[in-house]
Protein backbone atom coordinates (compact mmCIF):
# COMPACT_ATOMS: atom_id res chain seq x y z
CA UNK A 1 0.00 0.00 0.00
CA UNK A 2 1.68 3.72 -0.93
CA UNK A 3 0.72 6.37 2.05
CA UNK A 4 0.79 9.79 2.16
CA UNK A 5 1.82 11.35 5.75
CA UNK A 6 -1.11 14.00 5.63
CA UNK A 7 -4.63 14.66 7.43
CA UNK A 8 -6.47 14.21 4.73
CA UNK A 9 -5.40 10.78 3.40
CA UNK A 10 -5.80 9.25 6.67
CA UNK A 11 -9.74 10.72 6.80
CA UNK A 12 -10.13 9.84 2.99
CA UNK A 13 -9.14 5.65 4.83
CA UNK A 14 -11.32 6.19 7.57
CA UNK A 15 -14.13 7.26 4.98
CA UNK A 16 -14.10 4.13 3.04
CA UNK A 17 -13.37 1.86 6.04
CA UNK A 18 -16.59 0.27 6.41
CA UNK A 19 -16.20 -0.49 9.58
CA UNK A 20 -15.54 2.98 10.92
CA UNK A 21 -18.98 2.69 12.78
CA UNK A 22 -18.27 0.26 15.29
CA UNK A 23 -16.06 3.31 17.07
CA UNK A 24 -19.30 4.47 18.53
CA UNK A 25 -20.17 1.28 20.04
CA UNK A 26 -17.05 2.13 22.89
CA UNK A 27 -16.46 4.24 25.69
CA UNK A 28 -12.98 6.55 25.47
CA UNK A 29 -11.28 7.44 28.50
CA UNK A 30 -10.70 11.27 28.07
CA UNK A 31 -7.78 13.79 27.98
CA UNK A 32 -8.72 17.34 28.10
CA UNK A 33 -12.03 16.66 27.01
CA UNK A 34 -11.90 14.88 24.04
CA UNK A 35 -11.17 11.37 23.56
CA UNK A 36 -8.34 9.88 24.18
CA UNK A 37 -5.72 8.37 21.36
CA UNK A 38 -5.95 4.52 22.78
CA UNK A 39 -3.44 2.24 21.62
CA UNK A 40 -3.50 -0.17 24.15
CA UNK A 41 -6.06 -2.75 23.16
CA UNK A 42 -3.29 -5.07 23.47
CA UNK A 43 -3.21 -4.63 27.07
CA UNK A 44 -6.96 -4.07 28.28
CA UNK A 45 -9.60 -3.12 25.31
CA UNK A 46 -11.81 -0.60 25.52
CA UNK A 47 -15.01 -0.70 27.53
CA UNK A 48 -18.48 -1.51 24.97
CA UNK A 49 -21.27 0.66 25.60
CA UNK A 50 -23.46 -2.62 25.38
CA UNK A 51 -21.45 -4.16 28.97
CA UNK A 52 -23.63 -2.05 30.82
CA UNK A 53 -27.21 -3.28 29.40
CA UNK A 54 -25.97 -7.05 29.42
CA UNK A 55 -24.68 -6.61 33.01
CA UNK A 56 -27.90 -5.01 34.17
CA UNK A 57 -29.97 -7.78 32.12
CA UNK A 58 -28.55 -10.45 34.79
CA UNK A 59 -28.15 -8.40 37.41
CA UNK A 60 -32.08 -8.00 36.70
CA UNK A 61 -32.41 -11.43 36.11
CA UNK A 62 -30.96 -12.37 39.77
CA UNK A 63 -33.21 -10.01 41.54
CA UNK A 64 -36.17 -11.42 39.53
CA UNK A 65 -35.74 -14.85 39.65
CA UNK A 66 -33.34 -15.74 42.23
CA UNK A 67 -32.01 -19.10 42.07
CA UNK A 68 -34.70 -19.65 39.68
CA UNK A 69 -32.64 -17.49 37.02
CA UNK A 70 -30.70 -20.76 36.21
CA UNK A 71 -33.61 -22.29 34.16
CA UNK A 72 -36.22 -19.49 33.48
CA UNK A 73 -35.07 -16.27 32.08
CA UNK A 74 -34.36 -16.44 28.25
CA UNK A 75 -30.98 -16.33 29.03
CA UNK A 76 -30.47 -19.76 32.00
CA UNK A 77 -27.33 -19.50 33.59
CA UNK A 78 -27.34 -23.57 33.68
CA UNK A 79 -26.46 -22.98 29.84
CA UNK A 80 -25.32 -19.37 29.69
CA UNK A 81 -21.37 -20.59 28.54
CA UNK A 82 -22.42 -21.78 25.75
CA UNK A 83 -24.31 -18.43 24.53
CA UNK A 84 -20.21 -17.53 23.68
CA UNK A 85 -18.90 -20.61 21.95
CA UNK A 86 -20.41 -19.86 18.76
CA UNK A 87 -18.99 -16.44 18.55
CA UNK A 88 -15.43 -17.89 19.96
CA UNK A 89 -15.28 -20.99 17.57
CA UNK A 90 -15.52 -18.08 14.75
CA UNK A 91 -12.69 -15.99 16.14
CA UNK A 92 -10.37 -19.16 16.53
CA UNK A 93 -11.11 -20.89 13.70
CA UNK A 94 -13.05 -24.13 15.84
CA UNK A 95 -15.61 -26.05 15.78
CA UNK A 96 -18.16 -24.36 18.76
CA UNK A 97 -17.96 -27.98 20.95
CA UNK A 98 -14.18 -27.17 20.83
CA UNK A 99 -14.30 -23.98 22.48
CA UNK A 100 -15.49 -22.56 25.51
CA UNK A 101 -14.78 -19.54 28.07
CA UNK A 102 -13.98 -20.31 31.42
CA UNK A 103 -11.28 -19.48 34.61
CA UNK A 104 -8.41 -17.16 33.79
CA UNK A 105 -5.95 -17.58 31.51
CA UNK A 106 -2.94 -18.54 33.67
CA UNK A 107 -5.57 -20.95 35.77
CA UNK A 108 -6.47 -22.94 32.34
CA UNK A 109 -2.83 -22.78 31.75
CA UNK A 110 -2.32 -25.00 34.49
CA UNK A 111 -5.27 -27.10 33.76
CA UNK A 112 -4.27 -27.69 30.57
CA UNK A 113 -0.45 -28.76 31.36
CA UNK A 114 -2.84 -31.62 33.36
CA UNK A 115 -4.28 -33.21 30.11
CA UNK A 116 -1.05 -32.39 27.74
CA UNK A 117 2.15 -32.13 29.84
CA UNK A 118 2.32 -35.96 30.93
CA UNK A 119 5.70 -36.26 31.25
CA UNK A 120 7.87 -39.71 31.10
CA UNK A 121 11.37 -40.09 31.93
CA UNK A 122 12.47 -40.08 28.73
CA UNK A 123 9.49 -37.83 27.03
CA UNK A 124 9.73 -34.47 29.56
CA UNK A 125 10.89 -31.37 27.72
CA UNK A 126 8.97 -28.63 26.95
CA UNK A 127 9.94 -26.28 24.02
CA UNK A 128 8.73 -22.47 24.44
CA UNK A 129 9.82 -18.80 23.55
CA UNK A 130 12.53 -17.43 26.06
CA UNK A 131 10.64 -14.39 26.13
CA UNK A 132 7.78 -15.49 27.12
CA UNK A 133 5.17 -12.89 30.01
CA UNK A 134 6.07 -14.07 32.80
CA UNK A 135 3.43 -15.61 33.96
CA UNK A 136 3.64 -18.12 31.37
CA UNK A 137 7.45 -18.92 32.61
CA UNK A 138 6.34 -19.19 35.95
CA UNK A 139 3.71 -21.57 35.08
CA UNK A 140 5.85 -23.91 33.27
CA UNK A 141 8.50 -23.78 35.53
CA UNK A 142 6.12 -24.86 38.44
CA UNK A 143 4.59 -27.63 36.42
CA UNK A 144 7.93 -29.25 35.83
CA UNK A 145 8.87 -29.20 38.95
CA UNK A 146 5.95 -30.53 40.31
CA UNK A 147 6.48 -33.77 37.88
CA UNK A 148 10.06 -33.97 40.08
CA UNK A 149 12.08 -32.34 36.77
CA UNK A 150 14.62 -29.42 36.69
CA UNK A 151 13.54 -26.47 34.68
CA UNK A 152 16.83 -25.68 33.29
CA UNK A 153 16.90 -28.98 32.01
CA UNK A 154 13.22 -29.44 31.16
CA UNK A 155 12.50 -26.32 29.48
CA UNK A 156 14.11 -25.42 26.61
CA UNK A 157 13.99 -21.36 25.54
CA UNK A 158 13.96 -20.50 22.18
CA UNK A 159 16.00 -17.09 21.93
CA UNK A 160 16.24 -14.76 18.96
CA UNK A 161 19.69 -15.06 17.65
CA UNK A 162 22.53 -12.71 18.39
CA UNK A 163 21.20 -8.92 17.25
CA UNK A 164 17.95 -9.82 16.51
CA UNK A 165 14.68 -9.65 18.20
CA UNK A 166 12.46 -12.07 16.75
CA UNK A 167 12.41 -15.47 15.88
CA UNK A 168 12.89 -17.57 13.01
CA UNK A 169 10.63 -20.01 11.90
CA UNK A 170 13.55 -22.13 10.44
CA UNK A 171 15.11 -21.99 14.37
CA UNK A 172 11.83 -22.91 15.92
CA UNK A 173 11.50 -25.88 13.70
CA UNK A 174 14.77 -27.10 14.53
CA UNK A 175 14.85 -26.91 18.32
CA UNK A 176 12.15 -29.54 18.09
CA UNK A 177 13.61 -31.72 15.29
CA UNK A 178 16.90 -31.37 17.88
CA UNK A 179 14.87 -32.82 20.83
CA UNK A 180 12.21 -34.87 19.33
CA UNK A 181 13.07 -37.91 21.57
CA UNK A 182 12.73 -35.81 24.86
CA UNK A 183 10.03 -33.63 23.31
CA UNK A 184 6.79 -33.56 25.34
CA UNK A 185 5.15 -30.02 24.18
CA UNK A 186 5.56 -27.42 22.50
CA UNK A 187 3.99 -24.17 24.46
CA UNK A 188 4.21 -20.87 22.62
CA UNK A 189 2.34 -17.51 22.46
CA UNK A 190 0.43 -17.01 19.19
CA UNK A 191 1.88 -13.67 19.05
CA UNK A 192 4.78 -12.83 21.33
CA UNK A 193 3.45 -10.16 23.95
CA UNK A 194 7.26 -7.93 23.72
CA UNK A 195 7.98 -8.03 20.21
CA UNK A 196 4.38 -8.58 18.65
CA UNK A 197 5.75 -11.48 16.20
CA UNK A 198 3.06 -13.70 15.23
CA UNK A 199 4.78 -17.17 14.73
CA UNK A 200 3.82 -19.88 11.96
CA UNK A 201 1.19 -21.84 14.25
CA UNK A 202 0.54 -24.56 11.40
CA UNK A 203 3.89 -25.31 10.81
CA UNK A 204 4.84 -25.71 14.57
CA UNK A 205 2.30 -27.43 15.35
CA UNK A 206 3.08 -30.29 12.32
CA UNK A 207 6.33 -30.01 13.45
CA UNK A 208 5.70 -31.04 17.13
CA UNK A 209 3.41 -33.97 16.19
CA UNK A 210 5.84 -35.29 13.61
CA UNK A 211 8.17 -36.13 16.71
CA UNK A 212 5.07 -37.10 18.90
CA UNK A 213 5.11 -34.03 21.29
CA UNK A 214 1.70 -32.30 21.98
CA UNK A 215 1.37 -28.37 20.62
CA UNK A 216 -0.51 -25.55 22.74
CA UNK A 217 -0.84 -21.83 22.27
CA UNK A 218 -1.15 -19.43 24.41
CA UNK A 219 -3.48 -16.90 22.29
CA UNK A 220 -3.42 -14.03 24.49
CA UNK A 221 -2.29 -11.67 22.12
CA UNK A 222 -3.79 -13.24 19.00
CA UNK A 223 -7.54 -14.09 19.86
CA UNK A 224 -9.33 -11.42 18.39
CA UNK A 225 -6.29 -10.17 16.64
CA UNK A 226 -5.57 -12.42 13.94
CA UNK A 227 -7.72 -14.80 11.88
CA UNK A 228 -6.96 -18.59 13.23
CA UNK A 229 -7.89 -22.27 12.13
CA UNK A 230 -6.69 -24.24 14.99
CA UNK A 231 -9.05 -27.34 14.38
CA UNK A 232 -7.66 -27.60 10.67
CA UNK A 233 -4.22 -26.85 11.98
CA UNK A 234 -4.85 -29.82 14.50
CA UNK A 235 -3.31 -27.92 17.62
CA UNK A 236 -4.11 -29.86 20.66
CA UNK A 237 -5.17 -27.28 22.75
CA UNK A 238 -4.87 -23.22 23.80
CA UNK A 239 -6.01 -20.61 25.98
CA UNK A 240 -6.35 -16.62 25.82
CA UNK A 241 -8.13 -14.43 27.94
CA UNK A 242 -10.59 -11.60 26.64
CA UNK A 243 -10.14 -8.38 27.94
CA UNK A 244 -7.40 -7.47 25.68
CA UNK A 245 -7.87 -7.68 22.14
CA UNK A 246 -11.47 -9.16 23.11
CA UNK A 247 -12.80 -5.99 25.14
CA UNK A 248 -14.58 -7.86 27.94
CA UNK A 249 -13.33 -6.64 31.42
CA UNK A 250 -10.61 -5.83 33.55
CA UNK A 251 -9.73 -9.47 34.36
CA UNK A 252 -12.63 -10.62 32.63
CA UNK A 253 -13.25 -14.74 31.64
CA UNK A 254 -10.88 -16.09 29.85
CA UNK A 255 -11.53 -19.78 27.10
CA UNK A 256 -10.03 -22.17 26.17
CA UNK A 257 -10.07 -24.58 23.18
CA UNK A 258 -9.26 -28.34 22.99
CA UNK A 259 -9.23 -30.20 19.76
CA UNK A 260 -11.98 -32.72 19.33
CA UNK A 261 -9.67 -35.78 19.31
CA UNK A 262 -8.95 -34.89 22.86
CA UNK A 263 -12.28 -33.17 23.77
CA UNK A 264 -14.59 -35.93 22.56
CA UNK A 265 -12.28 -38.46 24.52
CA UNK A 266 -13.43 -39.46 27.85
CA UNK A 267 -9.75 -41.04 28.88
CA UNK A 268 -8.04 -37.43 28.42
CA UNK A 269 -7.09 -36.74 31.65
CA UNK A 270 -8.25 -33.77 33.58
CA UNK A 271 -8.79 -32.36 36.67
CA UNK A 272 -12.47 -32.70 37.26
CA UNK A 273 -15.36 -30.49 38.50
CA UNK A 274 -19.03 -30.43 38.50
CA UNK A 275 -19.60 -28.02 35.78
CA UNK A 276 -17.54 -30.36 33.32
CA UNK A 277 -19.97 -33.57 34.46
CA UNK A 278 -22.61 -34.71 31.93
CA UNK A 279 -25.11 -31.71 31.16
CA UNK A 280 -27.65 -34.45 30.68
CA UNK A 281 -27.16 -36.20 33.99
CA UNK A 282 -25.49 -33.02 36.48
CA UNK A 283 -27.96 -32.75 38.18
CA UNK A 284 -28.20 -36.31 39.84
CA UNK A 285 -25.07 -35.68 41.60
CA UNK A 286 -23.76 -39.16 41.54
CA UNK A 287 -20.14 -40.34 42.08
CA UNK A 288 -17.68 -41.06 39.57
CA UNK A 289 -17.14 -38.46 36.82
CA UNK A 290 -18.64 -38.22 33.46
CA UNK A 291 -17.16 -35.56 31.27
CA UNK A 292 -19.35 -33.71 29.04
CA UNK A 293 -17.97 -34.10 25.66
CA UNK A 294 -15.72 -31.36 24.32
CA UNK A 295 -14.23 -28.15 26.17
CA UNK A 296 -17.35 -27.73 28.02
CA UNK A 297 -16.20 -31.31 29.91
CA UNK A 298 -13.12 -29.03 31.30
CA UNK A 299 -15.43 -26.67 33.01
CA UNK A 300 -14.57 -26.88 36.54
CA UNK A 301 -17.40 -24.61 37.96
CA UNK A 302 -20.67 -22.95 37.25
CA UNK A 303 -20.36 -19.84 35.09
CA UNK A 304 -19.67 -16.60 35.99
CA UNK A 305 -22.64 -14.35 34.95
CA UNK A 306 -21.59 -11.35 35.24
CA UNK A 307 -18.41 -11.52 33.85
CA UNK A 308 -19.97 -13.54 30.85
CA UNK A 309 -22.72 -11.06 30.77
CA UNK A 310 -20.14 -8.80 29.75
CA UNK A 311 -17.93 -10.69 27.21
CA UNK A 312 -21.37 -11.43 25.60
CA UNK A 313 -21.62 -8.20 24.53
CA UNK A 314 -18.24 -7.47 23.14
CA UNK A 315 -18.66 -11.14 21.20
CA UNK A 316 -21.54 -9.25 19.91
CA UNK A 317 -19.67 -6.81 18.15
CA UNK A 318 -16.88 -9.28 16.76
CA UNK A 319 -19.86 -11.56 15.21
CA UNK A 320 -21.33 -8.36 13.55
CA UNK A 321 -18.35 -6.49 12.34
CA UNK A 322 -16.44 -10.88 11.14
CA UNK A 323 -12.67 -11.09 12.46
CA UNK A 324 -11.59 -11.15 8.61
CA UNK A 325 -13.16 -7.74 8.02
CA UNK A 326 -11.03 -6.52 11.42
CA UNK A 327 -8.11 -8.02 10.18
CA UNK A 328 -8.45 -6.68 6.42
CA UNK A 329 -8.69 -3.06 8.58
CA UNK A 330 -6.01 -3.55 10.63
CA UNK A 331 -3.37 -4.77 8.23
CA UNK A 332 -3.98 -1.28 6.64
CA UNK A 333 -4.10 0.37 9.90
CA UNK A 334 -0.71 -0.89 11.21
CA UNK A 335 0.93 -0.76 7.85
CA UNK A 336 -0.20 2.96 8.04
CA UNK A 337 1.29 3.25 11.72
CA UNK A 338 4.66 1.54 10.64
CA UNK A 339 4.46 3.96 7.57
CA UNK A 340 3.67 7.47 10.10
CA UNK A 341 6.74 5.91 11.99
CA UNK A 342 9.38 5.88 9.35
CA UNK A 343 8.46 9.09 8.00
CA UNK A 344 9.28 10.30 11.58
CA UNK A 345 13.12 8.17 11.69
CA UNK A 346 13.14 9.97 7.77
CA UNK A 347 12.25 13.61 9.25
CA UNK A 348 14.93 13.48 12.53
CA UNK A 349 17.73 12.09 10.30
CA UNK A 350 18.27 9.03 12.20
CA UNK A 351 16.16 5.50 13.36
CA UNK A 352 15.14 6.92 16.45
CA UNK A 353 12.34 4.72 16.67
CA UNK A 354 13.24 1.09 15.90
CA UNK A 355 10.30 -1.41 15.01
CA UNK A 356 11.55 -4.75 16.08
CA UNK A 357 8.19 -6.35 15.39
CA UNK A 358 8.59 -7.88 12.00
CA UNK A 359 7.69 -6.02 9.07
CA UNK A 360 5.79 -8.54 6.62
CA UNK A 361 1.97 -8.37 7.69
CA UNK A 362 1.61 -12.45 7.79
CA UNK A 363 3.89 -12.52 11.14
CA UNK A 364 2.31 -9.87 12.67
CA UNK A 365 -1.09 -8.39 14.38
CA UNK A 366 -2.25 -5.27 15.28
CA UNK A 367 1.01 -4.71 17.61
CA UNK A 368 4.14 -2.76 16.74
CA UNK A 369 6.86 -2.33 19.26
CA UNK A 370 9.97 -0.21 19.05
CA UNK A 371 13.03 0.41 20.43
CA UNK A 372 14.15 3.98 21.55
CA UNK A 373 17.25 3.82 22.89
CA UNK A 374 17.85 7.41 23.69
CA UNK A 375 14.98 9.44 25.57
CA UNK A 376 12.18 6.58 25.00
CA UNK A 377 10.69 6.81 28.04
CA UNK A 378 10.51 10.88 27.74
CA UNK A 379 8.62 10.15 24.77
CA UNK A 380 6.79 7.94 26.31
CA UNK A 381 5.49 10.37 29.00
CA UNK A 382 5.35 13.19 26.06
CA UNK A 383 2.58 11.02 24.28
CA UNK A 384 0.59 10.28 27.25
CA UNK A 385 0.70 14.14 27.95
CA UNK A 386 -0.92 14.64 24.40
CA UNK A 387 -3.36 12.23 25.35
CA UNK A 388 -2.10 8.87 23.25
CA UNK A 389 -2.06 5.90 25.72
CA UNK A 390 0.32 2.99 24.23
CA UNK A 391 2.73 1.31 27.04
CA UNK A 392 6.22 1.34 27.73
CA UNK A 393 8.06 -1.88 28.83
CA UNK A 394 11.37 -1.93 30.57
CA UNK A 395 14.10 -0.84 29.53
CA UNK A 396 13.66 0.12 26.34
CA UNK A 397 10.52 -0.88 24.46
CA UNK A 398 7.47 1.14 23.42
CA UNK A 399 4.13 -0.61 22.44
CA UNK A 400 1.19 0.57 20.29
CA UNK A 401 -1.57 -1.57 18.88
CA UNK A 402 -4.00 0.30 16.59
CA UNK A 403 -7.32 -1.59 17.38
CA UNK A 404 -9.41 -2.44 14.08
CA UNK A 405 -13.00 -2.05 16.23
CA UNK A 406 -12.26 1.56 17.39
CA UNK A 407 -9.27 3.57 16.36
CA UNK A 408 -9.29 5.06 13.22
CA UNK A 409 -6.71 6.27 10.30
CA UNK A 410 -7.27 9.96 11.36
CA UNK A 411 -5.15 8.91 15.14
CA UNK A 412 -2.73 6.73 13.74
CA UNK A 413 -2.04 10.00 11.38
CA UNK A 414 -1.86 12.09 14.56
CA UNK A 415 0.29 10.06 16.61
CA UNK A 416 3.05 10.47 13.79
CA UNK A 417 2.64 14.18 14.56
CA UNK A 418 3.05 13.88 17.92
CA UNK A 419 5.60 11.17 18.88
C1 LIG B 1 -1.89 -11.00 29.36
C2 LIG B 1 -1.17 -12.28 29.44
C3 LIG B 1 -1.28 -13.12 30.58
C4 LIG B 1 -2.08 -12.68 31.79
O1 LIG B 1 -2.52 -13.77 32.52
P1 LIG B 1 -3.84 -13.67 33.43
O2 LIG B 1 -3.98 -15.03 33.98
O3 LIG B 1 -4.97 -13.27 32.52
O4 LIG B 1 -3.61 -12.62 34.46
C5 LIG B 1 -0.62 -14.34 30.56
N1 LIG B 1 0.11 -14.72 29.49
C6 LIG B 1 0.25 -13.94 28.39
C7 LIG B 1 1.06 -14.40 27.23
C8 LIG B 1 -0.37 -12.70 28.35
O5 LIG B 1 -0.21 -11.92 27.28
Amino acid sequence: MQHENTLAYAQSLDQQDPLKSFRTAFLFPQHNGQDVIYFCGNSLGLQPKSVEKYVLEQLANWADYGVEGHFKTNTPWMYYQKTTQESLAKIVGAKPSEVVAMNQLSVNLHLLMVSFYRPTAKRYKIIMEGTAFPSDQYAMESQVMHHGFKPEDAIIELMPRQGEYTLRKEDILAAITEHADSLALVMMGGVNYYSGQFFPLAEITEAAHAVGAFCGFDLAHTCGNIPLQLHDWKVDFATWCSYKYLNSSPGGIAGIYIHEKHGNNPETPRFAGWWGYQESTRFQMKKGFIPEPGAEGWQLSNVPVLQMAAHRAALDLFDEAGIENLRTKSLALTSFMQFVIEEKNKSLGYEKYQIITPLQANERGAQLSMICKEGGRESFDNLVAQGIIGDWREPEVLRFAPVPLYNSFEEVYKFGQII
